[in-house]
């Protein structure tokens, strides 16, 4: 069996390196000569990361993972501790634990994984077609790839994602602006351990380590969409929007280095519960897009390859049943999570300021019970338990 896999992303590499373990001959096409990620990082939840090392990938992602122990809550004008408390019950309850790690970092671990020389970079496909036993996929540059099963990893604006659902989908603006990128870790801004969050006036403020003494760090401001800001105006603008903030926060901004940080206007679409129509099935944000109010898009990606690779290998019905299986395992797990983040995602950014301030006051009574059982439900709904 031939699998042709369009895009090189964290789905598209995560199904390829799937698929090559379970002896399926793959071609993984990309659009770009080379892959610059949107983020600077991306916190992998157990779920992902038993994926990861079902695919052989334990020991490495143990390298570039950060030791994140606790997480805690802070209260954004003074920098008061709500709520702080360890991860060791969430680690020990699902077996694994979380490893925050740097995009690049990730995405090179991928690609060397399945073979830097074996990914086609610079084909962007245009279109493609199901025949009698096959599928072809048409690239700009005229060339044409054929294969028994067609893998469409190529994101959130798809252009596969139409061909499968028969409709075009709209993106939704999720109402809030991230800004993300990497600073050296610095004790006075936050532990190095843990997982901190700044909140207060539906915005936040986190750090979370990664591998090589550097917090991944993230700021999210509720604002219209289409707003003349870039790299350019970050400090000030980041200065304006946080103005008031404690001292740690004003200090992360200070030391941000505006070239490297991302400005991202967070979208979603709408669930749908086709993947797959025929020999073509949608992986990761082709078939799935979430806000990251929960950091699961990435991990329900590599689940998605891991269940993918499985119902093809373990099938003799043929490749149209395999999907169909696949549809079947993932398409509640996939809607789960991103109606989970988007609702997440209102409570975080105030679109009703009443339930934030709630939520800003459990938070100074929660445990971490009620937290932690949260994310425990979300990572056991995985694959891989
Ligand atoms: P992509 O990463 O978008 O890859 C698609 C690839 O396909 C691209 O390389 C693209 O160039 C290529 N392509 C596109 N069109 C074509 C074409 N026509 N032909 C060939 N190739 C094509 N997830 C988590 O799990 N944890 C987190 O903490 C987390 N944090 C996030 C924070 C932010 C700010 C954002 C925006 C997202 C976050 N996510 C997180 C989500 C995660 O980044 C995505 O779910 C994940 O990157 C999706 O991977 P993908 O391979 O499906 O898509």
């Amino acid at each position: 069996m031939k699998a042709i896999i369009i895009g090189g992303g964290i789905g598209g590499l995560s199904a390829a390196i799937a698929l090559k373990r379970c002896g399926i001959t793959t071609e993984v096409y990309e659009a770009v000569k080379e892959i610059k990620p949107v983020g600077a990082a991306i916190s992998i939840w157990p779920n992902g990361v038993k994926c990861l090392n079902w695919l052989g990938m334990k020991e490495q992602l143990q390298q570039l993972g950060g030791p994140m122990e606790f997480m805690a809550y802070k209260e954004f004008v003074h920098g008061q501790t709500m709520t702080r408390f360890s991860l060791d019950p969430l680690i020990q309850s699902v077996g694994e634990r979380p490893y925050p790690v740097a995009r690049a970092e990730l995405q090179d671990m991928l690609i060397d994984n399945y073979g830097r020389a074996d990914i086609q970079f610079g084909k962007r496909v245009a279109r493609i077609e199901e025949f009698d036993g096959g599928v072809r996929a048409y690239f700009d540059d005229g060339h044409v790839a054929v294969g028994d099963v067609l893998i469409a990893a190529d994101g959130t604006h798809s252009v596969i994602r139409p061909y499968v659902l028969g409709h075009q989908t709209e993106r939704r603006y999720a109402g809030y602006v991230n800004w993300n990128g990497l600073v050296e870790i610095d004790e006075t801004i936050a532990p190095g351990n843990q997982w901190t969050t700044f909140v207060g006036e539906g915005k936040r403020v986190s750090l979370m380590p990664v591998a090589g003494n550097r917090f991944y760090f993230f700021f999210d401001v509720p604002l219209e969409k289409g707003l003349p800001e870039d790299r350019s105006t970050v400090k000030a603008d980041l200065t304006r929007y946080f103005a008031g903030w404690a001292e740690p926060v004003q200090k992360l901004i200070s030391t941000i280095n505006p070239d490297t940080t991302n400005r991202i206007e967070i979208h979603d679409i709408e669930p749908f519960m086709q993947l797959v129509r025929g020999r073509v099935a949608l992986l990761g944000d082709a078939g799935h897009s979430t806000t990251p109010d929960i950091g699961q898009g990435g991990c329900a990606a590599m689940e998605d390859a891991v269940v993918l690779a499985v119902a093809l290998q373990t099938n003799s019905l043929g490749v149209e049943d395999a999907l169909l299986r696949y549809q079947g395992k993932r398409a509640y797990r996939v809607k789960d999570l991103v109606l989970k983040a988007r609702k997440r995602c209102d409570v975080t950014h105030g679109k009703d300021m009443a339930i934030t301030h709630s939520w800003y006051e459990e938070l100074k009574v929660e445990t971490g019970e009620r937290v932690l059982s949260g994310m425990r439900e979300t990572i056991l709904g995985g694959p891989l338990e």
